[in-house]
């Protein structure tokens, strides 16, 4: 398995989901961690979990929306000494018809998604400048797309767009990193369907909306296990371990590539 030992990572969206159970890998695997969210008590008691096993993690409150947050927590990680890996993972999903999509709805994701990734390399490069120049494998910056950042999204234009969005974003950072001789990497990960609390909210959605051919939640969950060739969805742990991987020195001959790990979904 890969390392991180040394290294200090922030992990944005870490309080549940695919963002804590890669701050959980990310921990395992010798991790310095700032876990970062909106939600304070779910993130609070993951920073403590993870001090119990003997891992460095802190809780820093955080909406990836708000560009002086981003500001604040990084003049935080700063302080600490420096940092190694960003993970842009914190992200919502909303699902409807483009025609039902209204611009409030629009924004809100693009603010979340698009615009949180955007400012958090904005934010964070200044910060891993020294230390990626000071180490033969550099920085990594890992960005949670999506396999919908690549093939469509029937009745989640809104949320594709912006997970297609964070994949352009990603190569153009890589490139331009590469220019300016930063030694940061910069990589995203395109997960299929995963199972989390945002998986449950897209069933309960497309249910409502009849979108997958049926309107129970069981049909709608049958029909989404049925889009990847593997035939169920992934365990957040299954995600959180390619993460890893970009986070490594493992991939250091990496950037402005996609990892999809979507059991087959994109290939067929
Ligand atoms: P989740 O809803 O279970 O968890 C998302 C986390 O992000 C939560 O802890 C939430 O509090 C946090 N968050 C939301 N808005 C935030 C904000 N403005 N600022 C800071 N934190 C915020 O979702 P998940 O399934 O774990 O998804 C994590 C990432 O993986 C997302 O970017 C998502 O789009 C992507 N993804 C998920 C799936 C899936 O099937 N679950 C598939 C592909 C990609």
């Amino acid at each position: 398995m890969s390392r991180v030992d040394g290294k200090t990572i922030l992990v944005t969206g870490a309080a549940q989901g695919i963002g804590a159970a890669t701050a959980r890998v990310l921990a395992a695997a010798g991790g310095e961690l700032f876990l970062a969210d909106i939600d304070a008590p779910a993130g609070e008691a993951l920073a403590a979990e993870l001090q119990g096993t003997g891992c460095n993690a802190r809780f820093l409150q955080l909406d990836v929306t708000d560009e002086a947050q981003w500001q604040k927590v990084l003049r935080q990680v700063a302080d600490h000494g420096g940092l190694d890996v960003l993970v842009n993972n914190a992200g919502i999903v909303i699902v409807g018809g483009i025609e039902e999509t209204s611009l409030a709805d629009l924004e809100r994701i693009t603010a979340v998604n698009l615009h949180g990734s955007f400012l958090g390399i904005k934010h964070a490069v200044p910060v891993m400048k020294a230390r990626a120049a000071a180490r033969t494998a550099g920085g990594s910056i890992v960005n949670v797309s999506s396999a919908v950042g690549i093939k469509a999204y029937p009745f989640g234009a809104a949320y594709s767009m912006t997970k297609g969005g964070v994949r352009l974003l990603t190569k153009s950072a890589a490139v331009e990193f590469a220019m300016l001789k930063y030694n940061i990497r910069v990589n995203s990960i395109h997960p299929g369907l995963v199972e989390t609390p945002m998986l449950g909210q897209e069933t309960v959605a497309h249910a409502r909306l009849g979108s997958l051919g049926g309107t129970s939640e069981a049909d709608t969950r049958a029909a989404f296990e049925a889009m990847a060739p593997i035939g169920r969805f992934a365990e957040p742990e299954e995600i959180a371990r390619g993460i890893l991987f970009l986070a490594s020195d493992d991939s250091s001959f990496m950037t402005g590539a996609e990892l999809v790990m979507d059991g087959g979904d994109t290939a067929g």
